[in-house]
């Protein structure tokens, strides 16, 4: 047995090309597929456990497509997805384990990237010593993160904090959102299929090739439990191809994400509560996910509600509770009504805007979203913020056409050190795959003073209407008013101070 492990072999793909491929005893193995590794462990080869799929016209023409025009990973003018530039190729490379190419021989099967080494548990990542061995070389699936049974196994160092989690939360709602924008649906988004590095706030989408296609027959996925929209789950007793069956779509995609949003950001299932459905175990995991599921913070009906949530969705400001009322009480059984990956991504990175660090060294999170700056408090531990860190930017854009007509379009919630970027500074900008980072300003506390110094914008004014030069500073008093930039499209900021 032992002398097959570690052998060499070849694969041919569709276009004639030769790779190697290491070939082991018991490799990695799926529900769909089983993995082996380059020579060099930078891509992997992965065949099909069911090789009767080798006959499949379907899935061919599928990953085909996968591959080629819908592949935000490769630019447009590689055959990748339309209007797609090398920038925006190269965002999504490391957002997505998106598949390069098929395997003709020695059987049909998919070549991928290896995910990063961050996506890998390393030797020292359990708090059990004993597990170190068997978890080394795991994939970091989220739920090893947002399961508080399998967290406890891990060192705190591997588990990140709050900031981290929600970077991770815009990294998946952008990938979601790349992904429907091209017409595309994942299928079967869950904590398996979502890997993350906390401490790095990376985030890589996996199993692309059950990926449903505009127009092309869809895989026959289930999709995973905890995952699975309800009304997928209630139609399972119609065969596939009846009319009455619901199949994975973009809908239900939006029901996995704002599952593994909430999952991210409160470390708990949003339909797992107390409430008990039927004696029978089967029985009642179908009526709780499916038929009969109710969002533990239901705000009318409590009967699934946790004795002891202190920390809830109201903790994370307007924007984010009104989402995720939407998904879980309303869209819950209605598709329709479920925010887009898009409005998950524009309130998640307005939510990063009033992000504030914890005043407690103690504190678990670090990390709070100070939504209401008249109760600064840390809803993880209970520290309030002191009055004098405590200070809001509130940023106006011009209406178009109407000079010296402004309109609210963010707030700034500050900390010391703070980075500002392009979209902080002018309008009609948003931090996507297309946006640079480049530093524009940055925030800090300097002998009990808050400045915003300019870095690199030009046409900055001060509250008095003088030029503030790269390299100087406003101070940010309470009820001050500056121009960002004397560009048409630069912000408004006012400033308000805590009280
Ligand atoms: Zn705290």
């Amino acid at each position: 047995m032992a002398q097959n492990n570690g052998r060499t072999a070849e694969a041919t793909l569709a276009d004639g090309t030769k790779i190697q491929y290491v070939i082991k005893d018991n490799p990695p193995r799926g529900g769909m597929k089983y993995t082996y590794f380059a020579p060099d462990k930078s891509y992997v080869v992965q065949f099909y456990n069911d090789p009767s799929v080798t006959n499949d016209i379907n899935l061919r023409k599928r990953i085909e497509a996968i591959i080629g025009k819908y592949n935000p990973t490769l630019p447009e003018q590689k055959g990748g997805a339309r209007g797609n530039s090398e920038t925006m190729a190269q965002y999504f490379a490391g957002k997505f384990c998106w598949p390069t190419a098929i395997v003709v021989q020695p059987e049909f099967g998919i070549v991928s990237p290896a995910y990063p080494s961050n996506f890998f548990f390393g030797e020292n990542a359990s708090v059990i010593p004993e597990l170190n061995k068997d978890m080394k070389g795991k994939d970091k699936k989220s739920k090893w993160f947002t399961s508080p049974k399998l967290r406890k196994y891990l060192k705190e160092s591997e588990l990140g904090d709050f900031r981290s989690m929600l970077q991770m939360s815009i990294s998946l709602a952008r990938s979601v959102r790349r992904m429907h924008q091209a017409g595309l649906a994942h299928s079967d988004l869950s904590c398996n299929n979502v890997l993350i590095d906390p401490p790095t706030g990376g985030c890589v989408v996996i199993d692309i090739d059950s990926l449903v296609v505009p127009g092309l027959y869809p895989p026959e996925v289930m999709g995973t439990t905890g995952y699975i929209a309800p009304e997928v789950l209630e139609t399972t007793k119609f065969p596939f191809g009846d009319p009455k069956r619901i199949l994975p779509s973009s809908y239900t995609d939006l029901h996995a994400l704002a599952v593994l949003i909430y999952e991210y950001l409160l470390l708990r299932h949003p339909l797992v509560g107390p409430k008990f459905y039927s004696n029978d175990p089967v029985e009642d995991d179908f009526l709780s996910m499916g038929p009969k599921a109710l969002f533990i913070e239901h705000p009318k009906d409590h009967s699934n509600r946790p004795k002891d949530l202190r920390v809830t969705i109201k903790d994370l400001g307007s924007e984010l509770e009104s989402l995720f009322l939407r998904a879980f009480v309303n869209g819950l059984h209605s598709p329709d009504d479920r925010p887009t990956a898009m409005e998950w991504e524009k309130a998640l990175v307005r939510s990063w805007d009033l992000l504030h660090p914890c005043e407690n060294p103690k504190c678990r999170e670090k990390w709070f979203i100070m939504h209401d700056i008249s109760n600064p408090v840390c809803p993880f531990c209970g520290t309030r913020v002191k009055k004098e860190d405590v200070l809001r930017l509130t940023l106006k854009s011009q209406i178009r056409g109407k000079t010296g007509q402004w309109i609210k379009s963010g707030e700034i919630t500050v900390y010391h050190n703070m980075p500002l970027f392009k979209w902080h500074v002018y309008a009609n900008t948003f931090p996507d795959e297309k946006t640079d980072r480049d530093l524009m300003a940055y925030i800090c506390k300097q002998n009990g003073q808050w400045l915003l110094i300019n870095y690199n914008i030009n046409g900055m004014t001060s509250p008095q209407g003088n030029l503030v030069p790269q390299g100087k500073a406003v101070l940010l008093s309470n009820g001050a008013v500056f121009r960002m930039s004397g560009d048409p499209n630069g912000l408004l900021v006012e400033v308000s101070c805590g009280k």
